[in-house]
Formats: structure tokens, sequence, C-alpha cells
């Protein structure tokens, strides 16, 4: 029988933190051989490099002129998405809890997300890409041709995101992850431009009662079908 010709795609999955967005995006991208493009390490390096030169996480010109000066590469090495900044690794670094704080209060900045907006579509323009964050089906790229939309229960997200930093070394209670998840929400939510919210056209996946392996498999379906559909 003959080969269906396959195509390479770009894949939107947007989602609030702590639903599984990345690891089910690292397996996925494993499992089509795509690229990984996570856009909240994005947001998280503005704020990280911001901190580092002492530029305030409300300073928009300057965070913006940072954001449009960023070199960055991505590569998957099994479970990791190394990203390095100017040949400089900062995987770990943009991981920090001040981070994510500092993450979500840039990426409320309009000119920022313009910044990162042309970062983003550049990275993604070939296709066969994987993209992770929470405007990708929206605003990035809204001719995706596979967009999901991930989530899961509160507590559920809390206590994933609590043993994932537990697990990190770093010392944090239930009660504080949650509240801070759960602000994050609000503000990522509620901002004027680009808020979180489901692209009409993308698949709803709820990952509170299901496995890893149900929820991937669930995409990978829904991702294997659209490649060998002709272009519309
Ligand atoms: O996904 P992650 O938790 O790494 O994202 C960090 C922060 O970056 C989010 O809380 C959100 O405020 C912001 N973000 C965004 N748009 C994206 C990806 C992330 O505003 N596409």
């Amino acid at each position: 029988m003959a080969e269906v010709a396959r195509r390479s795609l770009v894949v939107a999955i947007d989602g609030p933190a702590g639903a599984g967005k990345s690891t089910v995006s690292k397996r996925l991208t494993g499992a089509l051989g795509y690229r990984l493009l996570d856009t909240g390490a994005l947001y998280r390096c503005v704020a990280l490099l911001a901190q580092r030169s002492s530029v305030e996480w409300t300073d928009e010109a300057a965070l913006a002129k940072l954001a449009g000066s960023l070199k960055v590469n991505f590569r998957l090495e099994g479970e990791i998405n190394r990203l390095e900044v100017s040949g400089e690794d900062l995987t770990d670094a943009i991981r920090k809890p001040d981070i994510s704080t500092g993450a979500s209060m840039v990426s409320s900045l309009p000119e920022v997300r313009q910044a990162l907006l042309d970062l983003q579509r550049g990275l993604g323009a070939e296709g066969g890409v994987v993209v992770e964050g929470r405007d990708v089906g929206t605003v990035v790229f809204p001719n995706a041709e596979a967009k999901f939309y991930l989530t899961a229960s509160d507590e559920v997200r809390a206590q994933r995101r609590y043993d994932e930093l537990c697990a990190n070394g770093e010392t944090v209670d239930f009660e504080s992850t949650l509240r801070e998840m759960q602000e994050r929400d609000e503000r990522d939510s509620s901002r004027a431009v680009a808020p979180l919210t489901q692209a009409d056209d993308a698949v709803l996946v709820d990952s509170s009662e299901r496995s890893l392996d149900e929820v991937v498999q669930e995409m990978l379906d829904v991702v294997r079908d659209r490649e060998s559909r002709p272009a519309s």
C-alpha cells in the first residue's frame, strides 16, 4: 500500500500552569520527531536576565529591549528541554519560583509580548514544531493545524507543581504553591493582552484523572490524523 505523505505541522498546546503541558509536550515532540518551542521559557528568560541586570519587572521599555535581543536555542534531550541563551545554559535557573512570578509579571506587558511574538514566529516558521504556552493557538500561531487546550483541576495542578519543586530541592509548602499558582492563573487570564484562553478550534484535554500515556496517545492520534490530511 502506498505510504501516506505526511506534513510537518505546527502543534499548539496551551493551558494553565501545572496542567502537565511541559511533560506532555516533550513526549509528544519525541514521538513526532518534531522540535519543541517552550514559549514560557522565553518569558522566564526575560525575567531572569532583567533580575540579573537590576531591571525592574515593571520597566516595560527596558524589558522589551531585552526581549528583542534574546538569542535562544532549544535542544530536547530526553525529558529535558535544554535552553541556551547566548551560549549560556539557563535550563535550571529559569525554573526558580521567584522567576515564575517575574515571568508572569513581564508577560502582562504589551511591548514585551510584541518583542517575543516575532521571536516565536521566527522559531516556528518552518513547521515540524510543538509550541507550548498560553496564547499559542490564539495569538502566536492562530493557523496552527493542531491545537490543544490542556487543563486539570486546581488541586491536581498545585500538587504536580509542588512535587516538581520538591524534586528540584526547593523548600516549599503545598498551600503557598496552590496560592501562588492561583494568583498566576488569575494574572494570566485577566491581562488585557493575549490572556490565557482556549482557542475555538482547540481540542480540550483534561488531564486530572488520566495517565500521562493516555493523554499523549490521544493527542498523538489527533496530530497523526491531521498530518495525513492535505493542507487546507
Ligand atoms: O509555562 P510557564 O509556567 O513556564 O510560563 C511562565 C509564565 O510565562 C506564565 O505564567 C505566563 O505568565 C507567561 N506566558 C505567557 N504566554 C505564553 C507562555 C507563558 O504569558 N505563551
